[in-house]
């Protein structure tokens, strides 16, 4: 079966469906809006990228940032799949989901005392460290709890990714990571602490990347960097090579997991490593759909807007990235497209899902689907002009079951008070 061999979201007497189920019977029983998932594409997704590393030893961490849900986590944890956190509440996110602490590796550019105590706790599988302060800190944390913390370091290989500057991470002015050329002395320094104990070399240079050819150019460069570690007398067993595999949202050509995984092999399979991946995106991006219901239709001379109930707060990435998401009606309308504007009803012009897209007449009630919605949608969501956050719901075959429930306004203020010393 090939990766794109399962239709999540087949269309059926012209109505679009989420596997088995139709959106609209969701939309009538759980409201809007709402992220809907597929189990069955989730399930398809790991199964092909595991399926293009098979020849070797790979573990892949599902990186939780992208769809955090416990729902979404435990489907890809009963396939196999290990986790990447970023943050102590990620790390309880999937240990809540099951994930064995054996697959876990932990990434991110600042990691608190409490969250490193957590995750020494746990005993997970790395620690991707990102500076030489971290891995100071690390050391002491560890040593106080009596264990020894497996580490690589975040190498920054300074290759450009070629994706949107806020998801480019590889470049020397990022952030992220410690300069590769600084690495040697950095291991010299882990190798000396008593603490830790240097497992591998970790490397992420951005999201949604379309080309395979920056993976390539950075893990030629990690590769070089190991053996040149090994030389040095570092045990290097495992290489982390990230995630960023892009996806289509529009008309982008992603690579297919087997040209990802015959580019990553081809710079690092030699090593006699464990390969650790850290998909996010690719896993779960095309596996949901926003679910949105049209308030009306505004329009001047100059411009049409079609007016909806789904908003930045719900998804942010056109208004962040600039990322253009496709929109469908899910049901067939008749009559003719006309370019229009998707709006939100948050108070800000960056509120848009969609611009200039060619739609039918939508009138009051109208169903649309954002397509691609499953990676970084419902997980960057926020309550901002205090508006509820969406629900979500997974669907397995023709049956689902709503996997978070819409909030409340009494969720909205959960854990605010009015002192009355200070207000009167
Ligand atoms: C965000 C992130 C990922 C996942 O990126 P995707 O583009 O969603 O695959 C993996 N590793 C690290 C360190 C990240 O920050």
């Amino acid at each position: 079966m090939s990766e794109a061999a399962f239709t999540a979201f087949p269309r059926r007497r012209g109505t679009l469906h989420a596997e088995g189920v139709a959106l609209a019977r969701i939309a009538d029983g759980v409201g809007t809006p709402t992220y809907v998932y597929s189990a069955g594409a989730l399930r398809a997704r790991y199964r092909a990228l595991a399926r293009a590393f098979a020849a070797t030893r790979a573990t892949i961490c599902y990186a939780l940032k992208a769809n955090m849900n416990l729902a979404v986590v435990r489907t890809l944890v009963a396939e196999g799949a290990g986790a990447d956190v970023t943050s102590g509440g990620e790390l309880f996110r999937a240990l809540r989901a099951g994930a064995d602490p054996a697959r876990i590796v932990y990434s991110g550019v600042g990691k608190r005392d409490d969250e490193i105590d957590a995750a020494l706790r746990a005993g997970i599988r790395l620690f991707n460290v990102e500076s030489r302060a971290e891995l100071r800190r690390l050391d002491a944390r560890a040593g106080e709890l009596g264990v020894r913390a497996p580490v690589a370091f975040r190498v920054n290989p300074d290759v450009d990714p070629k994706t949107h500057p806020y998801i480019a991470t590889g470049l020397r002015t990022s952030k992220f990571g410690i300069p590769i050329d600084e690495a040697p002395d950095a291991y010299a320094e882990a190798k000396a602490l008593p603490n830790l104990r240097v497992a591998g070399v970790d490397c992420h240079i951005g999201s949604q990347l379309v080309e395979v050819s920056p993976f390539a150019d950075a893990l030629a460069r990690v590769r070089a960097l190991v053996l040149e570690l090994r030389s040095t007398g570092h045990a290097i067993e495992i290489v982390d090579v990230g995630g960023g595999l892009g996806v289509t949202y529009t008309d982008e050509i992603p690579p297919s997991a087997d040209a990802y995984a015959a580019a990553v092999l081809g710079a690092v399979g030699d090593l006699g490593c464990e390969i650790i991946l850290e998909p996010g995106r690719w896993l779960t991006a095309g596996a949901g759909v926003l679910l949105t219901r049209v308030l009306y239709e505004k329009g001047n001379d100059a411009k049409r807007f079609v007016v909806v109930d789904a908003a930045m707060n719900d998804l942010i990435r056109p208004a962040l990235y600039e990322s253009a998401m496709k929109i469908e009606p899910v049901e067939d309308v008749a009559g003719e497209t006309r370019a229009v504007d998707v709006v939100g009803p948050v108070c800000e012009s960056g509120d848009f899902l969609a611009k200039d897209r060619l739609l039918p007449p939508l009138s009051h009630g109208a169903l649309l689907a954002v397509d691609s919605a499953g990676a970084y949608g419902f997980a960057m969501s926020s309550n901002y002009n205090a508006r509820p956050r969406a629900a979500e719901v997974l669907v397995d075959g023709d049956r689902f079951a709503v996997v978070r429930t819409r909030e409340t306004y009494e969720d909205l203020v959960r854990g605010e008070s009015i002192p009355t010393e200070i207000t009167g």
